[in-house]
């Protein structure tokens, strides 16, 4: 492995800089989780807000928060006890555990991740792979669980897991939701928060962790009605896809199609997920990533998730790992809503009115009234209602194989009933949605965002991210460490940050470090209150990419400000 590439390099600013680091670094730390600081945490929530007002709210979907912590019932209802696992090999001698298919995926082996048990040991065996850490023999590879698992409260059958998804927050909770948004349909639903995984052998940091920031929605849509009207905004929109088809093929050459056309060729089997995916392409642009660096690679049947039907891992470049997952776009079809309503009683279908009312005739058992006077005689009424409103199945069902039906005691047989065939309006149906869904996770883009962003300028590090998610807008410099200049740069830094503008403020060191140390964050525009500033109220306004400066009127500070992040 290189030791001098870009990750490296990312990593050791994002610890100097205070983006993030290791968590729990003196005790030793602990694999596969991240602590962000104040400049990470100011970035992360920039992408998280972009992310909610790219998908959430131009669509006006609806965000919700649910709990980490989720009773087993629902990931046995939703599949994930049952298939959420990964193959993991041991080294008999050193007793490390990897991660059975990366590995095999790490020596240059193609499609590992679709292989089973069985597949993974041949493999093995004839390329005689040992333990990459200490050349001991591998054992068998075998499956992990990879939810973590808990109870709630003291007891010991009360198990629970933390969700490896925020998805089932969203599922479970769809019939009320639908009835909060006033029964719009289609209807969006997102949800950013921690998802948990306990990763066999997570070595990729802020890449794979196992806890994360997840962004998701849920789009409920009617697969009889599966037109996404917007998707004629971005039609022409070129992506690079490798559809199973090449997969197969053994190409991993992306083709180059328009989202149409890829609808038209059945490439992308929804609509909206074909408009979702070319949105997630523009989204990861604005982060800094361009379109070459970005593809789509469709998932092998045996590599899909249990509840999918078609998937799309949108896949980025990055210098030390290659093509990586940052989104996953499944067609989860009505697989979580149907198991939902299975498990838990609750009806999770829509009523969809046709454009018509439409007449539909139904054969139905009606009661026989003169029979059934005169068999029941004085219980004549009683009886009319009961066979007027049994369900009409079970009636019919005990009639064809015993004869005969009982009733709260009465028993009716075939001649108190009449077939007749009635006529009625139907004005609709009720459908399970289906879904589609985007998956993003925030630490991946805030590291991806650094990589791409990261350069050096005459030996210095830029950081030039795009300037709507920069941690800071602006940092205010007073030229010295000197009371006048600083109390001064302090009013302005006030000032700026009651007109809402993300600042801080930095006296420590010579101005040329603090500039250097600013663009190592990323911050697009640096202050400087100089003694000019205070005689004339005149400041300097450096850029960070331009590194040029012009000399403004304190008073103009704040539309200069508005005015740059407001360009394009
Ligand atoms: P998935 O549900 O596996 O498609 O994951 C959705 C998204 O979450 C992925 O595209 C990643 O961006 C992110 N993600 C998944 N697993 C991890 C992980 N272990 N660490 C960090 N991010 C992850």
């Amino acid at each position: 492995m290189k030791n001098t590439d870009k990750y490296e390099k990312v990593i050791e600013l994002g610890r100097r800089r205070g983006f993030f680091w290791p968590s729990y670094e003196i005790y030793g730390g602990a694999g596969g989780f991240l602590d962000f600081g104040p400049a990470g945490v100011a970035l992360k929530r920039k992408i998280e807000n972009k992310w909610r007002d790219f998908f959430l709210k131009r669509h006006g979907f609806l965000e919700i928060e649910t709990p980490i912590i989720t009773p087993e019932k629902i990931f046995r209802a939703s599949g994930h006890v049952e298939h959420f696992k990964d193959p993991m090999i041991e080294c008999k001698i050193c007793k490390r555990v990897f991660r059975a298919d990366h590995l095999l995926r790490d020596l240059g082996v193609k499609n590992t991740e679709s292989m089973t048990l069985t597949e993974l040991r041949n493999e093995f065996e004839t390329r005689g792979t040992v333990c990459p850490e200490c050349g001991g023999q591998l054992l068998e590879p075998r499956h992990m669980q990879t939810m973590f698992q808990t109870t709630i409260g003291p007891y010991t059958e009360a198990i629970a897991y933390g969700r490896p998804e925020a998805a089932q927050g969203i599922f479970v909770n769809f019939r009320r939701l639908f009835e909060v948004a006033r029964e719009q349909f289609p209807i969006g639903v997102g949800q950013v928060g921690h998802a948990l995984r306990n990763e066999i052998s997570p070595r990729q940091g802020p890449i794979r962790l196992r806890e994360f920031t997840i962004m998701e929605f849920e789009f409920f849509f009617d697969p009889e009605e599966p037109q996404c009207p917007l998707l004629k905004d971005v039609q022409d929109v070129e992506v690079r896809v490798i559809p199973i088809q090449s997969r197969k093929e053994k190409s991993e050459e992306p083709l180059q199609m328009s989202l149409r056309d890829a609808v038209d060729r059945k490439v992308i089997l929804v609509e909206w997920m074909a408009y979702f995916m070319g949105l997630s392409q523009q989204f990861i642009g604005e982060l800094g990533i361009p379109q070459d660096k970005q593809r789509f690679l469709e998932k092998l049947p045996s590599e899909r998730a249990h509840y999918s039907a078609q998937t799309f891992d949108q896949e980025i470049y990055l210098d030390r790992w290659g093509w990586t997952e940052i989104s996953g776009h499944a067609y989860r079809t009505s697989y979580d809503l149907s198991r939902h309503m299975d498990q838990s009683g609750v009806d999770n279908r829509v009523f969809r009115p046709y454009p018509r009312p439409v007449e539909v005739e139904e054969k139905r058992l009606v009661p026989d009234v003169d029979a059934i006077r005169k068999t029941f005689g004085d219980d004549f009424p009683k009886v009319m209602e009961l066979v007027g409103t049994v369900d009409q199945g079970l009636l019919e069902d005990a009639l064809t194989k015993k004869g005969s039906y009982e009733i709260d005691g009465f028993t009716i047989t075939q001649n108190h009933v009449k077939a007749k065939t009635l006529k009625r309006k139907e004005t609709g149906k009720r459908i399970v949605p289906h879904v589609v869904e985007p998956s993003f996770g925030a630490d991946r883009l805030v590291y991806s965002a650094m990589e791409y962003a990261y350069s050096i300028k005459e030996d210095r590090v830029v950081l030039g991210l795009p300037k709507d998610i920069a941690p800071f807008q602006v940092v205010v410099l007073p030229l010295l460490k000197k009371s006048d200049l600083v109390e001064k740069a302090n009013k302005i830094y006030r000032m700026l940050l009651e007109a809402k503008i993300d600042t801080y403020c930095d006296e420590v060191g010579s101005i040329g470090r603090r500039y250097a140390r600013a663009d190592e964050i990323g911050v697009p525009l640096a202050v400087t209150v100089d003694y000019e500033t205070l005689t004339d109220g005149t400041l300097t306004v450096r850029h960070r990419d331009t590194w040029k400066q012009v000399r403004i009127g304190q008073t103009n500070l704040i539309s200069h400000t508005w005015d740059f992040f407001d360009s394009k």
